[in-house]
């Protein structure tokens, strides 16, 4: 099923039947057992053929077959480099959307985007500029840069498309990257949460219970246990934030299968729509509206809102209640901490542990004050950090006219009894289904 022809190539048939681009075809080969990445002799896999020859439906359902997307062949092209060497600019967003890496270089120093401008088809080059962190003036081997092959190819609306590009990505300035600065850097990384519970264990608590309990328990005992109480809160909510499932989806669904067979049935691709919005390659599932596929935890989210290295999860739907729950005790707790650091620091000497103690309470004490005020107010209004800061990206989250409109705002007593989950969000039914474009 899978023997390679004695041709110079050296294809096997599924190579073949990827040329003419037959679903029904490739489906009983692989379900004969053939693999899915098989090479020819020049390291052609059934994917990079089919994108060799514009097959954007049979693309799309070999990666729902689990393609490797970012294989190449001998000259170092991926599917991507072909589909746009091609000019095939639907399947370069499939493509790209599907996890191909646009800013591969082949073995001549090339990225789909100066193989895209010798192609000579203006969209297929304005989609790859548009990816993030691309390089608009990189050279390949032959020191040409896209500039130069769309000036040497005289292809003069792409050359002055990219001169535009080029003068507009050096007048922006580098974009402040909130979520880095609030939430700590991108990547699974340990520094925030043992840099904060270090912090409080190594010498906060010991500070705490031997040097301000022995000065003011009598004083002022009232505070003392309510500086308690909420400690034991915030562990408690911390716990429940950083270890309960924040709303995983279940991986591996029949509805990705069906949905994928649907998918070859859809004829709106030349029109730029793309049924594959919803579905997600990596978890094999179809995204309800307001999930996420989070890229660090590598999972789909119900609910997202955003990856927390604090709690050292992500948040959703499921412990987003936790999670505000620990910022709001975790502030009342720092406001009297530094309160009783305060207290100390007047009433028994200057010491320099209470003082560095009083200024880092109160720099947390003011960072999850604002949180805890964002946060209730986003639950208030039926809102995520992620549709938040991604509004744009959203077409549920505008009106007919463009402006942004909150489908799932039902006023705020409503939205917080949602929020805590004492009622049940709106189906997707009654926000209305026009909303939803790119639907299957
Ligand atoms: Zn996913």
């Amino acid at each position: 099923m899978d023997l390679p022809s004695q041709a110079e190539l050296g294809q096997c048939p599924i190579h073949w039947v990827a040329v003419c681009g037959c679903i029904a075809t490739v489906n009983i080969l692989l379900k004969a057992g053939v693999s899915v990445d098989v090479e020819d002799q020049k390291g052609c896999t059934p994917l990079i053929t089919a994108a060799q020859y514009g097959h954007t439906a049979l693309c799309c359902y070999l990666i729902g077959k689990g393609a490797k997307k970012n294989l190449f062949d001998l000259e170092g092209d991926t599917a991507l480099h072909w589909a746009a060497f091609k000019g095939y600019s639907e399947l370069a967003h499939l493509l790209i959307y599907s996890g191909c890496n646009p800013h591969q270089l082949d073995n001549f120093g090339q990225t789909p985007l100066h193989l895209a401008v010798l192609s000579g088809n203006l969209p297929t080059v304005k989609l790859l500029c548009e990816q993030v962190n691309v390089t608009l003036d990189g050279e390949d081997h032959n020191r040409n840069t896209p500039l130069k092959l769309a000036n040497g190819r005289k292809c003069k609306e792409i050359a002055s498309f990219l001169e535009k590009a080029i003068i507009r990505s050096k007048k922006l300035h580098p974009k402040f990257d909130w979520s880095t600065w609030m939430f700590g850097r991108p990547g699974k990384s340990r520094g925030p949460i043992l840099f904060y519970y270090g912090n409080l264990f190594l010498w906060g608590y010991p500070t705490y219970f031997f040097k301000i309990v022995p000065v003011s328990y009598y004083a002022l005992w009232e505070l003392h246990i309510l500086f308690l109480v909420c400690n034991i809160f915030m562990w408690i909510f911390f716990l429940k934030a950083s270890l309960m499932d924040p709303g995983f989806l279940p991986r591996d669904t029949e509805e990705y299968n069906y949905s994928l067979a649907q998918a070859l049935n859809f004829n709106d691709w030349k029109k730029g729509k793309n049924p594959l919005n919803r579905l997600c390659h990596t978890c094999h599932l179809v995204k309800p509206l307001r999930s996420k596929h989070c890229r660090i935890t590598n999972r789909c989210v119900s609910h997202f809102d955003h990856y927390c290295p604090y709690v050292y999860n992500d948040v959703g739907d499921r412990n987003r209640a936790f999670f505000v729950g620990f910022l709001a005790s975790m502030c009342l707790s720092c406001l009297i901490g530094a309160y009783l650091c305060w207290d100390c620091f007047h009433f028994a000497g200057k010491s320099i542990l209470i003082g560095i103690g009083f200024l880092f309470l109160s720099v947390i004490a003011i960072i999850s004050s604002l949180m805890t005020v964002i946060c209730l107010y986003m639950a208030l209004v039926n809102i995520t950090t992620n549709e938040r800061i991604n509004v744009k990206k959203y077409s549920y989250l505008k009106d007919d006219s463009g402006s942004f409109h909150n489908p799932f705002d039902r006023g705020f007593y409503l939205n917080l009894l949602e929020f805590i989950h004492i009622i049940p969000p709106l189906s997707e039914d009654k926000i209305g289904k026009k909303k939803l474009k790119f639907e299957i």
